[in-house]
C-alpha cells in the first residue's frame, strides 16, 4: 500500500488487487495454516504482512472496521469476506472458497468452465482441481467394451486394466517366489499353487472399490460426472451420448481432451475373434493357461513376467528387440531373467493367423507365424494375448470437425507445451498427447497444471524430461534420462562415462537365486562436471529405489553427489553410493563380496 492514502483505501486496494488477499502477519501460525492450504492447492494469494509494514497497526483497526474481525489472518476471495482461519479451512472443505474463486458464476455464456472428455488418470485430476480452483466442471467417461466385450468403470486404463491390476498381479507372482525362496531360509512351505479365479475376484474387487472412490471425489468437490460418450458439434459444444443412447448437448469455455488409448489388435485373420488384449487379461474369468503373448514392450513383458511367475507356460513373440527405446543392454537383461524364470521367446517372427481349434474356456488356438527368415512357425496356445501398442482415442469424436490437428506419426493430439491443441479453447492431456510418455504420473501432473493454469492464471507448465519409469518384471527395471545409446547419440562416445555394477541382492543370497543378477549403472556427461544423466537399475524392488533417485536427477546430481552420499547398508540401492568401476576401463564389474 502506499504509505498516506489512507488505511481504509489500502486496504480496498490490496483486496481489489489480489484475487486472493490474505492479511497477516510473518509469524503467526495461523497465517501459515492458511497460506499453506492455498500453496497445496496451487492457489495464487496476495499476502500482507501487517507486521512488516509501518501503518499496520492502521490496517489492522481499518480491517476490523470493515469485517468486525480484529485478528488475522483475515482472507479476501474475489474481494468477498471469508474470515479468519477457521473460516477458511471450513469454506475450502465445504467447497464455498471454491464458488468463491470462481467468482459466482463463471462464464456465462456456457454451461461449464471445464469440460474434460475422459475420466482416466489425466481427466480426473483436471476436472477435480478445476473445481477445487473454482470452476464449474463436468466430465464425461465412457468405455467402449474391447473386442472381446470385457467393460469398466470409472477411472480409466491404469485403475481398471493398466497399472493397478497389473502390479497386483506382479505381487501375487513375486509372492510364489518369495513362498520358494522362503524354504531356504527354514520355512517349511508345500508346493505353492495357484487359483487364478480367486486373485482375479481380489483384484477386481479393489479395482470397484477404486471406481467408487472416484465417484465419491467427483461429487465431494461438486463435479459433475456424466457417464456418457462426448463428441464435439463445434469448439465448445460437446453431444453426449449415454449407455441407453440418451443425447445431451453441452457447452463449454474450454474442452480438454484426456481420452487415452486402447490396445491395438493386428489386422490378420482371427486376431479379433481369438485374440485377447490386456483390456480383458485382468478381469478373463478362467486362467489363461498356455499363453503366447505377441509384442516385446512393457505390456508385453510385464504380463509374461506374472503370468510365468503364477505357474503358466508363457512364450513371447518378438517382432525385432525388447523394449524399443530403453537401454538396450538393461533390456537383454530383463529378457534373461524372464528366461531364466522359464520364459520362452521366439525371436524375429510376427504372427500371420489364429485358428480356433476348440472353444474352451480355455480356448484351443493355433498361431501361424512367419520369421524375418520367412520360417513359417506354428504352435498352440489356450490364450493369445497382444500387446503390441495402443491407439489414442482420437477418432469419432469429432475432431476432424473442430480443427483439432493431430500427428500423422501417431494419430495423437499435436499440442504446444502448454498442451494447447491447434484450437484455441481445446488442451489434450495424457496418452493422447503427441510425443509424451504414456504413463500415469505424467498425465496427472500435466491435468492438475493445466487445470490451475486455466482457471486461476497459474504459470507452471508440466516439465516431461528425466521423468523415471519402471518396467514390473520378476526382476523390476527402473530407469531415469538418457539410455547409453542416446547419451551416446547426444554427447558423443568421448563425453560419456558409464559406472556400473553387478552385484547380487542380499535376499537372493541365501535364496541360492539370481547371482549376481542385479546391476545399476550411471551414465554420465564428463563436461558437464560428470551429471548423471541416466539412471538404470534391474534388481528386486527397482520401481521403488528409482523413484528416490528420481528427485536427485531433477535437482541435476552429479557422480559425486552419490559418491558423497553415505549408503544404507545392506540394501540394492546403496550400490550407487559406491560405483567406481567405469565401462571404459574394462575393469571386472561383478561383486563378490560385502
Ligand atoms: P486413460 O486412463 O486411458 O483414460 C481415458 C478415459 O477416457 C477412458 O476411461 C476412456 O474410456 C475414456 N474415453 C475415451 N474416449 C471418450 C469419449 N469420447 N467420451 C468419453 N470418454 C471417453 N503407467 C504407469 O505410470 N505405470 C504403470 O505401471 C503402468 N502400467 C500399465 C499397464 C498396462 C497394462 C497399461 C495398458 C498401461 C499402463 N500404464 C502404466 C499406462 C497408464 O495406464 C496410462 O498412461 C494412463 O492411464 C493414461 O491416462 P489418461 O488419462 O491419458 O487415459
Ligand atoms: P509399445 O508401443 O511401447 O510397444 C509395442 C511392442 O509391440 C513393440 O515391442 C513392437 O515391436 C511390437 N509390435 C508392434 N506391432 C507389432 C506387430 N504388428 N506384430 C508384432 N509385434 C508388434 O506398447 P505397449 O503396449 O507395450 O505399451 C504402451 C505404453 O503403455 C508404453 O509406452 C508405456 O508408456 C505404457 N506402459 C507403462 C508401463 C509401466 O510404467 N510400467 C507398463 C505398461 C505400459 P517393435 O519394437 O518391433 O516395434
Amino acid at each position: 500500500p502506499t504509505p498516506g492514502s489512507g488505511a481504509a483505501a489500502q486496504v480496498d486496494t490490496f483486496i481489489k488487487e489480489n484475487k486472493v488477499a490474505v492479511f497477516s502477519k510473518s509469524w503467526c501460525p495461523f497465517c501459515d495454516k492458511v497460506k499453506q492450504l492455498f500453496k497445496t492447492n496451487g492457489i495464487a494469494y496476495g499476502a500482507l504482512e501487517l507486521d512488516q509494514v509501518e501503518d499496520g497497526p492502521a490496517l489492522q483497526d481499518a480491517l476490523k472496521e470493515r469485517t468486525g474481525q480484529s485478528t488475522v489472518p483475515n482472507v479476501f476471495v474475489n474481494g468477498e469476506h471469508v474470515g479468519g482461519c477457521d473460516d477458511t479451512l471450513q469454506a475450502h472443505s465445504s467447497g464455498k472458497l471454491a464458488s468463491l474463486l470462481n467468482g459466482g458464476g463463471g462464464d456465462a455464456q456456457h454451461d461449464y468452465d471445464v469440460v474434460v472428455v475422459g475420466g482416466g488418470s489425466g481427466g480426473l485430476a483436471c476436472s477435480k482441481e478445476a473445481a477445487v480452483q473454482g470452476a464449474r466442471v463436468a466430465v464425461c467417461d465412457f468405455v467402449k467394451p474391447s473386442p472381446q466385450g470385457t467393460t469398466w468403470g470409472l477411472g480409466g486404463t491404469c485403475v481398471n486394466v493398466g497399472c493397478i491390476p497389473k502390479k497386483l498381479m506382479h505381487q501375487a507372482a513375486l509372492l510364489g517366489e518369495a513362498a520358494e525362496d522362503a524354504q531356504k531360509f527354514g520355512w517349511s512351505i508345500n508346493t505353492p499353487t495357484h487359483d487364478w479365479e480367486k486373485l482375479v475376484t481380489a483384484v477386481q474387487s479393489h479395482i470397484g472399490s477404486l471406481d467408487w472412490g472416484y465417484r465419491v471425489q467427483l461429487r465431494e468437490k461438486r463435479v459433475t460426472y456424466l457417464n456418457a460418450y462426448a463428441q464435439f458439434v463445434d469448439e465448445h459444444t460437446l453431444k453426449t451420448v449415454d449407455k441407453k443412447g440418451k443425447e445431451k448437448t453441452i457447452t463449454s469455455r474450454y474442452i480438454v481432451l484426456a481420452t487415452g488409448g486402447r490396445p491395438r489388435l493386428p489386422d490378420i485373420p482371427g486376431a479379433r475373434e481369438y485374440g485377447i488384449s490386456s483390456d480383458d487379461i485382468f478381469s478373463l474369468p478362467h486362467s489363461p493357461g498356455k499363453t503366447l503373448i505377441v509384442g516385446a514392450s512393457y505390456i508385453a513383458l510385464e504380463c509374461a513376467g506374472f503370468l510365468r511367475g503364477l505357474g503358466l507356460d508363457v512364450t513371447v513373440m518378438v517382432r525385432s528387440i525388447l523394449l524399443r527405446g530403453f537401454d538396450q543392454q538393461m533390456a537383454n537383461l530383463v529378457g534373461e531373467h524372464l528366461e531364466k524364470r522359464g520364459v520362452k521367446f521366439i525371436r524375429q517372427c510376427v504372427p500371420t493367423e489364429l485358428q480356433l481349434i476348440e472353444e474352451g474356456p480355455p480356448r484351443r488356438v493355433k498361431v501361424l507365424a512367419k520369421t524375418t527368415d520367412g520360417e513359417v512357425v506354428e504352435g498352440e496356445y489356450n490364450t493369445v494375448l497382444f500387446a503390441i501398442g495402443r491407439d489414442a482415442c482420437t477418432d469419432n469424436i469429432g475432431l476432424d470437425k473442430v480443427g483439432v490437428q493431430l500427428s500423422p506419426k501417431d494419430g495423437k493430439v499435436v499440442c504446444t507445451p502448454d498442451e494447447k491443441s491447434t484450437v484455441s479453447n481445446i488442451y489434450a492431456i495424457g496418452d493422447v498427447v503427441s510425443g509424451k510418455p504414456e504413463l500415469t504420473p505424467v498425465a496427472i501432473q500435466a491435468g492438475r497444471l493445466l487445470a490451475r493454469r486455466l482457471v486461476n492464471d497459474a504459470s507452471i507448465l508440466t516439465d516431461y524430461a528425466n521423468v523415471a519409469t519402471t518396467v514390473f518384471t520378476p526382476m523390476e527395471y527402473g530407469c531415469i534420462g538418457l539410455s547409453e545409446e542416446d547419451a551416446i547419440a547426444q554427447f558423443g562416445e568421448d563425453d560419456i562415462e558409464v559406472y556400473h555394477q553387478y552385484f547380487t541382492a542380499l535376499e537372493h543370497t541365501v535364496a541360492q537365486r539370481d547371482e549376481n543378477g542385479s546391476y545399476a549403472k550411471l551414465v554420465c556427461c564428463i563436461s558437464q562436471e560428470y551429471k548423471v544423466v541416466g539412471f538404470h537399475i534391474v534388481a528386486p524392488n527397482a520401481g521403488e529405489i528409482t523413484q528416490g533417485y528420481a528427485v536427485a536427477m531433477k535437482l541435476g546430481a552429479r557422480k559425486w553427489d552419490f559418491d558423497a552420499t553415505i549408503g544404507i547398508h545392506p540394501t540394492v540401492s546403496e550400490n550407487f553410493t559406491t560405483m567406481n568401476v567405469t565401462k571404459k576401463s574394462g575393469a571386472e564389474s561383478k561383486s563378490s563380496g560385502c
